[in-house]
């Protein structure tokens, strides 16, 4: 029996599964764990081999090939934990017969979908979406994409017809607070290319992300009692302040898309005698970041001499790197997948991510891993919706390129 990938996708948004940035722990939150243990179970109950769960959490299980060539490995991985930006309790999916117009969730009438706001809407005039009632994210990001593998799963080992190569599954936790990938074991997961279902619109696919820094600037400045302060004081507050003014607007998160660099101050913390202001440093090529860091380095120079007493310090540290040049190394990784999408009857598109994956973070680890699509939208608050439709295509898709990956080794 095929259960749909609806079904699964309805009992997976049941289980709240926030994770947090606070915490010290790893998972960050155990009731991640409540969906990873059941995704163990289920994984079992289908008949995968070396079905595991690690100390971290990390779920792992394999498919044998069942063709003669030696085809790669392939992996498909997708995260259990949903955005700490709205709650994930006790979520009630909306299932609606999408006919057009704006939708008004009935837990909380002040959300709205907008058609306006979503020109995916269209696209799913006559079909399923899902919706959360309005007072929680939906999770679609990414339980949509831990049922889209699931349903492939099953439909592969019920049609032995399928070939594929050997196939790998890993759902891992605390993606959404950057630390998805912190303990994967590349090695125990044994792929040789691997890809997130972790996209959103059916046909968008995902090769390349920001290269990105982060950058602290420090001011040291001299306190001393307000009263008695004249010509002593140094308030490093003032000195940051001249700083701020002169970061480049044109160059921020708020006035930039696409493929547009940002230089982004989203930390202060200060008192007189020291205040930090940390930025993001995001572009797509990796050379700007280096642009980036002149930008600074000119903008102190301008203002030491203000504050001449004030000393000022800029520390960069590496976050993560655009994926893009690790992909370029075997453009089967990506050319597999263009290929899987057209045969699903969808038009592929490659779209930049504004951010990081974990495909980004293991594509560096050395595991080439673009992004599929999977149908949802709006992540992270109480719009998200998801296509029945887009999800269905997300199956096929995964389904052609295990197929794809097979055809063509010979
Ligand atoms: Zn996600």
């Amino acid at each position: 029996m095929n259960e749909s990938v609806l079904d699964r996708f309805l009992r997976y948004v049941k289980i709240d599964t926030q994770s947090s940035e606070e915490s010290t722990s790893y998972p960050s939150t155990s009731k991640q764990l409540d969906l990873l243990n059941l995704l163990v179970k289920e994984l079992k109950a289908l008949n995968l081999k070396d079905v595991r769960i690690d100390k971290y959490g990390y779920v792992m299980a394999s498919l044998p090939s069942n063709v003669k060539q030696a085809v790669p490995a392939v992996g498909f991985i997708a995260h259990v934990d949903t955005s700490s930006s709205a709650s994930g309790e006790n979520v009630k999916a909306q299932i609606i017969q999408y006919k057009g117009g704006d939708i008004t969730l009935p837990g909380d009438p002040s959300v709205v979908i907008k058609e306006s706001e979503n020109p995916e809407l269209k696209n799913n005039i006559g079909k399923t979406i899902i919706t959360s009632d309005g007072t929680t994210l939906l999770g679609a990001d990414n339980k949509a994409g831990i049922a889209i593998i699931m349903t492939a799963v099953q439909a592969i080992m019920n049609n032995p017809n399928i070939p594929h190569g050997p196939v790998k599954i890993g759902f891992t936790p605390d993606e959404e607070i950057g630390a998805g990938t912190k303990y994967f074991d590349l090695k125990a997961f044994g792929a040789d290319a691997a890809y997130t279902v972790d996209g959103d619109t059916a046909g968008e696919l995902n090769k390349e992300t920001f290269s990105a820094d982060s950058a602290t600037i420090t001011v040291h400045g001299r306190n001393i009692h307000p009263g008695s302060a004249k010509n002593i004081m140094v308030n490093s507050i003032r000195a940051m302040a001249d700083i701020i003014v002169r970061t480049p607007k044109n160059m921020a998160p708020e006035t930039t898309e696409g493929y547009e660099p940002y230089i982004h101050p989203h930390v202060l913390k200060g008192e007189e005698e020291k205040t930090t202001l940390n930025f993001l440093f995001r572009d797509f090529e990796t050379s700007g970041l280096v642009k980036q860091k002149i930008i600074l380095e000119k903008i102190i120079e301008e203002v030491k001499p203000l504050h001449p007493k004030a000393k000022i310090e800029l520390e960069i540290k590496e976050s993560y790197r655009n994926m893009r040049e690790g992909l370029e190394k075997d453009p089967r990784v990506t050319d597999y997948l263009w290929e899987a999408t057209k045969r699903s009857g969808l038009e592929p598109k490659w779209v930049p991510i504004r951010g990081g994956t974990d495909g980004s973070r293991l594509t560096a680890m050395g595991l080439p891993c673009p992004n599929i699509f999977t149908g949802g939208k709006n992540f992270h608050g109480k719009t998200e919706w998801a296509s029945l439709w887009g999800m269905e295509k997300s199956v096929e898709t995964v389904l052609n390129l295990i197929q794809v990956w097979a055809e063509k080794t010979k």
